[in-house]
């Protein structure tokens, strides 16, 4: 992708937070509080509370959501799925995939951004915590490289002590998604003896989350995250992107008037009324590039690292407010948009890609809806053939196992279809299925030979629940050659 940086790509070779000796450059993102920091803190307070809030929610005793890859037991929206929704599994991660794609295509990495909850915990809940504790990012910087006094031992030792408290109820709400949160509870109240693979599992997970918002922080959006990796392939022209104009950013010149208490640039460009002459908008105060918690330049053009937090918006959006410039130099565009001055509209490929993904989710949510709630599997007993009764009858032996999907337990009953002679015999007690399990029987029909047109009839059974038919099977019946 073309980039706007006029004479280099060369920050392409190398990382921004690494040093050419390969070393960590500590990032210390200066935090500017702009329109889009105010929407996406309000929007973070709603994420964050639907994603603690989510595994206590129960409907119908189910779990809103569970991912128990262990038991392979997943319930989305409160619908328990089984392996025998294994297609179902399947069209919903192709569609899934599909619509990240597409998603990408159109609005760039608007999920990293706003929703994703690396992001989201980073910036609006660590971070926060880490400029409450020590102060801005100058503060931050001048803590780190001071000696150990005692100020700096508990301004230290506060902000870790909380940073591991918060990556305790994160790994006890992570592994709450995974088993539930009765299961959670019996870890935290039972014999730890009885629950050492939690146990293992809370502290393994606490250390994680821990070492990712203390230390790793945005090495997982630029290293370590497949999304991200994949954003090269991704992104195109037109793809809505966080995006330099550098049509109207260049020449960048700076200001007219050198700052000499750096501390507070923004107090200095209050005095100014306007870039230098012959220059573009830009003023090259670099505070775009001070707020970003990757530490890149977004002038530079589309990279990688680029997460699209929009906090280089809101502090470019400051800075051209107080050169009384019109803000928007740094906005949400598509590379193609600032090349041809265009503003930002809803065209047809948008429409276009938007009409797939609906129509993806809604067949999705039509497969869903339209799920039969109970499964059954129907089998002749293997090794037997039929044995003729002495009023006359020709009797076959079945085994049949029954899923039942739905929330609720049921007694079931077994008809022949087409046969009004044919009886169902069952051996032991009638059928009672019990929701989420599998129940297995087995039973005798038994046909009339008169009835019986050829050896080997081809039946259609019922299964049926108060007066409803909940699912219906085929299956052979073998009698004499007559
Ligand atoms: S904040 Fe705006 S004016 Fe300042 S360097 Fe960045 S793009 Fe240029
Ligand atoms: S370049 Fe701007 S949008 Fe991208 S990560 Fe940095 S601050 Fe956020």
């Amino acid at each position: 992708m073309k980039s706007a940086n006029i004479n280099t790509d060369e920050f392409r070779d190398h990382l921004s937070n690494v040093t050419d000796t390969g070393k960590r450059i500590w990032i210390y993102p200066r935090i500017v509080k702009g329109q889009l920091y105010k929407l996406r803190t309000y929007f973070s307070w709603l994420l964050l509370g639907l994603l603690f809030g989510i595994p206590f929610i129960e409907v119908d005793g189910n779990p809103l959501f569970l991912f128990n890859v262990l038991e392979r037991k997943f319930i989305f929206f409160g619908v328990t799925f089984f392996p025998q929704d294994f297609h179902l599994v399947a069209f919903g991660l192709l569609t899934f995939i599909v619509f990240i794609i597409l998603f990408t295509v159109i609005f760039g990495r608007v999920w990293c951004g706003w929703a994703c909850p690396q992001t989201i915990f980073m910036e609006m809940l660590f971070r926060k915590i880490e400029v409450w504790i020590e102060g801005d990012y100058k503060a931050q910087k001048r803590l780190d490289e001071a000696p150990w006094t005692t100020e700096k031992i508990l301004k230290k030792t506060a902000k870790h002590i909380i940073f591991f408290i918060i990556s305790f109820l994160i790994a006890n709400t992570f592994l709450a998604y995974i088993i539930g949160k009765h299961d959670l509870l019996a870890i935290m109240t039972d014999n730890p003896l009885n629950h050492i693979t939690g146990l293992v599992s809370i502290v393994i997970f606490t250390f994680v989350f821990y070492f990712v918002f203390a230390k790793f922080r945005e090495l997982v959006c630029i290293v370590v995250c497949p999304y991200g990796r994949l954003q090269g392939v991704l992104l195109d022209k037109k793809s809505i992107i966080v995006a330099y104009d550098f049509i109207r950013g260049e020449p960048r010149g700076k200001l007219k008037k050198e700052t000499k208490d750096d501390r507070n640039p923004l107090a200095e460009l209050q005095a100014l009324t306007k870039p230098v002459e012959n220059k573009g908008h830009c003023i090259d105060c670099s505070i775009c590039v001070q707020v970003c918690p990757t530490g890149i330049d977004i002038r530079n053009g589309t990279q990688l690292e680029c997460i699209g937090c929009t906090a280089c918006i809101d502090a470019c959006d400051e800075v051209m407010e107080k050169v009384k410039q019109p803000k928007g130099l740094i906005r949400y565009a598509s590379l193609d948009g600032i090349e041809k001055s265009e503003k930002l509209s809803f065209n047809l490929r948008i429409g276009a890609y938007t009409a797939v993904l609906t129509l993806l989710l809604g067949i999705l949510g039509y497969l869903l809806l339209t799920r039969n709630e109970v499964e059954t599997t129907l089998l002749r007993t293997p090794g037997l053939t039929y044995q003729e009764e002495k009023g006359g009858g020709v009797s076959n032996l079945y085994n049949i196992e029954i899923l039942n999907k739905s929330r609720e337990s049921m007694p079931v009953s077994i008809r022949v279809v087409d046969y009004p002679s044919a009886v169902v015999k069952l051996i032991g007690k009638p059928l009672q299925l019990t929701k989420g399990e599998i129940t297995k029987g087995s039973f005798f029909i038994v046909i009339p030979k008169k009835d019986m047109e050829n050896p080997n009839l081809k039946l259609k059974v019922e299964l049926i629940s108060g007066n409803e038919v909940i699912d219906q099977v085929k299956t052979s019946f073998l009698g004499p050659m007559e």
